[in-house]
Formats: structure tokens, sequence, C-alpha cells
């Protein structure tokens, strides 16, 4: 016997990055711009208020993100961050250490993760060769035990997105007691529309959960918020087991802040748009192989590669995401630390 379930030994400990003054982190797929004054004030207000709790039912915000998205307050879930959202997906569906969370791989790191702390099983399909959702192999890998599945469009480490009509295909050929998430953490920046987008299903399909945050394009990565849209019963059980007064006083006004600055929020959305074709072709056009995004990042399939390549990153003083040994993944950022960024990739001759 010991203190700790000895299953969480596998899990990874969280190692704090190497600190590189003056470097450009490109690793986390943030805004590189702070949020705008109105949501400053909005938070600074906030903090005056923190000597008290949080409201516990994030009733303002939620009433707020009802109006925006056109759906009823008791179907959305308000969390800590979308990845708090994730784990409690696992919460509320699984129980029995057979009980299966199935998922892309790669996708989203948060994924197999949440699935062990909640002492699930993660079973993984394999990315198509050109680094996409396959679905049709996802569905075909359902079994009894399969409680929850994740689907991350755009994808999370690869920026590839999943079409409408292929996941109307999937979800009509799911049975109603398998919950699919679908992870829209970069919708923003979705320009395709063939993409799908999850709340103009999330009526017709009460098996289907729609998760969005407030860290990306809403630039509020430091103040965790995330939100669930769904059916009122699904809402309902992850609003139940939300870890108390966890989204603080100071997130919920800035979420709704942020929400009223949405058009000035959306418009940098454009220009990030912008500069990912242009960092994409430039990237393509010094041979490396980067699939089509949809996300405010580009992959770079750099195989054994990849960890020469952050490295070399490194060198120039730019910091990068590297899941070796399959490839990079890059924010895209202002034109300036993009311009640095593919002076690195072009003098790199791993
Ligand atoms: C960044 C990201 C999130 C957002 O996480 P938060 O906890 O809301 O900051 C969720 N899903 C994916 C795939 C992401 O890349």
């Amino acid at each position: 016997m010991s203190l700790i379930r000895a299953d969480l030994d596998s899990l990874p400990a969280y190692v704090p990055g190497r600190a590189i003054p003056g470097a450009i982190k490109l690793a986390s797929n943030e805004v590189p711009m702070p949020p705008p004054p109105a949501v400053l004030a909005a938070i600074a207000e906030a903090a005056a208020g923190g000597n008290r709790y949080p409201d516990l039912a994030v009733s303002a915000l939620t009433a707020r993100l009802a109006g925006a998205l056109d759906v009823d307050a008791d179907r959305i879930a308000v969390g800590c961050g979308s990845v708090s959202l994730c784990q409690q997906l696992v919460q509320i569906t699984c129980r029995e250490p057979s009980d299966e969370v199935l998922f892309a791989w790669r996708s989203f790191e948060a994924y197999p993760i949440v699935t062990q702390i909640g002492a699930a099983t993660a079973q993984t399909v394999p990315l198509t060769e050109d680094f996409r959702h396959d679905l049709d192999a996802m569905a075909a890998a359902v079994t009894p035990n399969t409680r929850l599945i994740m689907v991350c469009s755009p994808n999370n480490p690869t920026g590839t997105a999943v079409g409408r009509a292929e996941f109307e295909r999937f979800l009509a050929a799911m049975g109603p007691d398998v919950l699919v998430a679908l992870d829209e953490a970069y919708h923003e920046y979705v320009t395709d529309p063939d993409v799908v987008d999850g709340l103009s299903m999330v009526d017709a399909h009460p098996n289907l959960v729609v998760l969005r945050t407030f860290s990306k394009a809403y630039r509020l990565a430091g103040l965790r918020v995330g939100y669930a849209v769904a059916a009122a019963d699904v809402a309902q059980a992850l609003r139940k087991v939300c870890s108390p007064f966890s989204i603080s006083s100071v997130a919920q006004a800035g979420a709704i802040a942020a929400l009223e600055a949405k058009d000035e929020l959306l418009a940098s959305c454009a220009e990030i748009v912008g500069e990912r074709t242009r960092v994409r072709d430039a990237l393509i056009a010094a041979g490396y192989t980067v699939p089509p995004t949809q996300s405010n990042f580009v992959w770079v399939a750099l195989g054994a590669k990849t960890a020469d390549f952050a490295a070399h990153c490194l060198e120039h003083k730019l910091i990068v995401r590297p899941f070796a040994p399959e490839g990079v993944r890059i924010t895209v950022s202002t034109p300036e630390e993009n311009d640095l960024l593919l002076a690195a990739a072009t003098a790199f001759t791993g």
C-alpha cells in the first residue's frame, strides 16, 4: 500500500520551463495583446471586491452568454477554463474503470490527463495521414463501454478542423447514451464555411456538448473562464460537479466585459487569420510540411527533427511547443514576431 493512488505515478508532473529573458512565447496559442482597456477596468473594479466570495451560480455571466448565444441559461455551464469542463465531463459520465473516453490522437494534451484523473480508460484513434480527425474510425471504435467522446475542432495541435457534414454523420451514428463533446476553443479563428459550428447543432442533439473558452480569442487565458452549451440535464450535471467558487469574481467580470468588447476582439482575430496564411505559405515555401489550419497556430510536421527544431528556435529566443517525435506547434502572433519565427525556420538546417 502507498499513500497515493499508484496509477497517478504515470501522470506527467509539471516541470516549469526554463526562463529565458527576452524570449518570445509562441507556445501556448495566446493572443499577444493584453485585454482591451474596458476589460482591464472591469477586472480592476471586481478586484476591489476581492474580499467577498464570487457568485457561486455565475448568474450574470451566464445570463450574458445566454443572450449572446441565443440559448436558455439553464443550458450553459461556466467552468474554470474549458480544461476544467473537460475534467467535469469525465466526472459526469464515467464511474467505473471500465468506462471509456474516446478521442483522436494526437489531440489536446488535457484529454488523456483528465481521463486518467477520473480513473476511466482512454481509447485513442490515430489522426489521418493529413492530420485530421478520422471520424469514421472513431465511430467504429465505439464500444458498449464508451461513455464520452472528445472531438477537437480545430484540432490542437494540428490546426485541422472537422467538416459539418462529416460531424453530422458521426453524430447520427452515435447511440443516445454516448456524450459527444465538441471542443471549439479556436472557433473564433475558423474561416472555412464548411467547418462544423457546434452551437448550430446542439439543439437537435441532446448528447452533444459544445465547449468554448475566453482563453484564446477573448484574451483572458490568465483569468480562467470557459463554458459548455448542452442540453439542460447535461449542463446541470456539469454545474453540480464544478469545484465551488472556482470561477473568480475577477474572471466573471472580465468575461462579461470581454463579451461587450467582442467586436474589437474579433477584429484582431482577422489579423491573426491573415498572418496564419502568410506564415503557413512561407513555411511551405521553405520546405516544411504544414497542414491547413483554422486556428491561431500552425503545426509543422518535423518528425525526428522536432526536438532539434525547438532547440534551434530557442537559440533564436523563440519558444515553440514541441511534441516529439511528431512535430512542433507554433502560435501565430504579430507580423514582427512571425517574421522572427520565419527567419529562424529558414535558417534551420537540421
Ligand atoms: C486552449 C484550449 C482550451 C482552453 O482551455 P482553458 O482551460 O479554457 O484555458 C481548450 N481546449 C483546447 C483544445 C485548447 O487548445
